[in-house]
């Protein structure tokens, strides 16, 4: 839906307010250095492509996918930002930490410590860790717990991560900020990802067979309030914030940054991976945002050839997609099982491993080039041929456009440790869904990205000797979900014997955290505050519910021609005119609203607010009747649950499922199946999508924090205050700190 939506949120207005729990994030801007070097670029270009007797200013431009678009209009800038890059690592980059370490020493007069470095293992789920700590498994974590504290952490409605890590890094409830789920609602009930818009370049004149942008494409970070971060640098402390979820496009503020969740793949999804084979039926694999494609390849005796799908070219007026052609053949001198030539190089692959980071570059028009990176993952080369590739990554030595702030930290990231995933959702959890890589190639990727995270993380901890580091580290949350029917021996989607293979593979992964946090202590000095925590718990996913077919028997929802059964995705099969409530995404319920929904026939206002109620309290205690349990342990409207200027944009009722259901996957893409409640048989068998109180992270520190129940929107001001820095109104959470001397 990323490459496809090119319509503007139903709340533009709200873009505008200066409030000030809404810190609009400007669309990225270009500074005068940089519009200087466009325009000689431009100028070059014009050069290069001759301007051409057909051109014409008002010519009606192709539709070309905004991500793709911007993909390649970043290609302008990347040869100024590479060269802005390499100058600055060069030159300015020490000097700048040590500008800071020094300059910045009088602003931490107030400051109760050093530095505060937050680890947030996503997902790591309370019981489990309370467990293992109590079996002794995490010798660490327990250490930690000795000396500081352990707290559970509650999560926000839904416990999902877009919502919970933007309630951290605001201290707001999403009433404030406006990240609910995923995908957001629109006017035409067509989904949008919720965390950023990307509009195409407004300004664009064709030379030739080429369409050149005049001005910068919009990339717009939807979440609004104001990141602790940036009230950080606001008092001249600095930051180095890595992989938080949700800041895309990067946050500008007084530090650095590396964008995590929602950062696109070069052709401008969420993350679509190529399947090369020499049987079956080409074509999607999932019709959607993520998932991926199976290309057919051509033999040639013992080599096969085929190409690498990449992003359509707006720089020219057809918008073809451009691609790139390869060849693989078997290898006989023992190194490597297969070589595949790509760009005029020659890349070693072996047998079920995944090969190191591939840079490819597309051009797209003359002098421009599209540079990007993937991994290769051959399955066999005899016939039939079999081979994976990830999605096509935005290269972080030569971005196409910003993932970092400034845009420089992600190539200087680069040239210390090699190329690593940029990509929002790096770790391919469809790819395992669909039977195309298998558990053990999947986990080898996740742990294979964990270790390029770690490697940044320690070079921060290096470098910033004083201010904050936060690092988030995605691994536990997607092997959870991976793995959970390995460890929960009640799960439908395997046999207690196939359980065998992998049984500890997510007890392990506990250890592994441990090790890190292990690791990580040693580097810590004691005017280091230090906070591990998660973003919610995790649990098993053993029944789907399907909301929208709830909603059809309880007569809130009506399908098309008198059907029972929704096929097509994203609501295409509902009868809106005799819709009241819909499903969509993991949040929740939405009421068909007059005047916010195009066909809405709910009338706003009291109208609304009974029916949410009635559909909530009807929800709350349904009961999955194949097992006699309670599904829903309690539904609550958005009133219930939320305030603040952007609550009319969240799920009108949110389900808090109990342990073991969530959403069914139909229900979530706008589907509605024939039954309520299936059987979860998909490799994705946990999940965290459930009640709040029933799914809490984890918190842990070498501090003695209050007593108080604590709540990741306490994260942010519990650092505030150990620089000294009061709460700030707009903040919903409190400090953690005791009255007394910190520890
Ligand atoms: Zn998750």
């Amino acid at each position: 839906m990323f490459a496809k939506n090119t319509e503007q949120s139903p709340r533009r207005a709200d873009a505008t307010r200066s409030d000030l729990f809404d810190i609009a994030v400007r669309p990225v801007g270009a500074t005068w250095p940089r519009r200087i070097a466009f325009s000689l670029l431009f100028l070059a270009a014009s050069w290069l492509l001759s301007v051409s007797s057909d051109f014409d200013s008002s010519a009606q431009l192709a539709y070309i996918g905004p991500g793709a678009g911007i993909a390649l209009l970043g290609s302008f800038f990347a040869i100024f930002i590479a060269l802005l890059s390499a100058l600055a690592i060069i030159i300015f980059f020490p000097f700048f930490l040590l500008w800071w370490a020094i300059h910045g020493r009088k602003k931490y007069a107030k400051a109760k410590v050093k530095r505060v470095v937050v680890m947030g293992l996503d997902g790591l789920e309370a019981s489990l860790t309370e467990k293992l700590l109590e079996d002794g498994m995490l010798p660490n974590m327990a250490k930690l717990k000795e000396r500081g504290c352990y707290r559970r952490l509650g999560s926000t409605w839904p416990p999902i991560s877009p919502v919970s890590w933007s309630s951290f890094t605001t201290g707001t409830n999403p009433g404030k900020h406006n990240i609910f789920d995923f995908i957001g609602r629109t006017t035409n009930y067509r989904p949008t990802i919720s965390s950023v818009r990307m509009a195409e370049p407004r300004r664009k004149i064709k030379l030739g067979k080429y369409v050149i942008p005049l001005s910068k494409p919009e990339v717009t970070l939807l979440r609004k309030s104001k990141p602790f971060w940036t009230v950080l640098g606001e008092h001249g402390l600095m930051s180095n914030i890595i992989r938080v979820p949700i800041t895309f496009p990067p946050d500008k503020f007084k530090g650095l940054l590396l964008s995590a969740m929602c950062v696109p793949d070069l052709r401008g999804t969420q993350g679509m991976f190529s399947y090369y084979s020499e049987e079956g039926e080409a074509g999607a694999t999932m019709d959607g945002d993520v998932g991926g494609d199976r290309i057919l390849v051509q033999r040639r005796g013992d080599a096969v050839q085929s190409y690498i799908r990449g992003p359509a070219n707006s720089l020219r007026e057809d918008g073809a997609e451009l691609r790139l052609p390869f060849k693989v053949t078997p290898s006989r001198n023992g190194k490597a099982d297969a070589h595949l030539r790509v760009n005029g190089a020659s890349i070693p692959l072996k047998f079920n491993q995944h090969s190191d980071w591939v840079k490819i570059e597309f051009k797209a028009a003359p002098g421009f080039k599209v540079r990007g990176i993937c991994k290769f993952y051959l399955k066999r080369c005899e016939p039939p041929f079999e081979m994976y590739c990830t999605p096509l990554q935005i290269d972080p030595d030569n971005p196409v456009m910003p993932i970092s702030h400034p845009v420089y930290y992600s190539s200087y990231l680069a040239r210390e440790q090699g190329s690593f995933s940029t990509l929002g959702l790096a770790e391919d959890t469809w790819s395992l869904s669909e039977n195309l890589l298998n558990e053990d190639a999947f986990l080898d990727q996740a742990y294979t990205i964990h270790d390029e995270r770690e490697k940044m993380f320690f070079d921060s901890l290096e470098r910033v000797r004083r201010g904050t580091v936060v690092c988030v580290f995605d691994g536990p949350d997607r092997i959870q979900h991976m793995f959970f029917r390995y460890h929960d021996d009640e799960h439908p989607g395997l046999t207690d014997e196939q359980r065998q293979s992998h049984r500890n593979v997510i007890v392990e992964m506990y250890r592994k955290m441990d090790e890190l946090v292990g690791r990580t202590m040693e580097k810590l000095d004691d005017d280091t505050a230090f906070f591990i925590m998660s973003d919610h718990g995790f649990k098993t996913f053993r029944r789907g519910v399907d909301l929208n077919a709830w909603l059809r028997d309880n007569g809130y929802l009506k399908l098309k021609d008198g059907k029972r059964v929704a096929e097509k995705q994203y609501l295409g099969d509902i009868d809106w005119s005799e819709t009241r409530a819909y499903a969509l995404g993991l949040g929740g319920i939405y009421l068909n609203q007059k005047g916010r929904e195009e066909q809405g026939i709910v009338e706003p206002g009291k109208e609304a607010r009974a029916l949410m109620r009635e559909i909530a309290d009807k929800l709350t205690g349904v009961v999955d009747e194949e097992l006699g349990k309670i599904a829903v342990k309690e539904a609550v409207t958005r009133f219930d649950v939320f305030h603040g200027p952007y609550t009319e944009n969240a799920p009108d009722v949110l389900v808090g499922y109990s342990v073991g259901w969530r959403v069914s996957w139909d229900a979530a893409i706008g589907k509605c199946a024939e039954k309520v409640f299936e059987n979860n048989m998909k490799a994705w068998s946990g999940d965290h999508c459930v009640h709040p109180a029933l799914a809490p992270g984890i918190l842990l520190s070498n501090l003695k924090l209050s007593d108080d129940k604590a709540n990741i929107i306490d994260l942010a001001p519990t650092t505030l205050e150990l620089f000294g820095i009061d709460t700030p109104k707009y903040m919903d959470g409190k400090s953690l700190l005791c009255a007394e001397k910190i520890a």
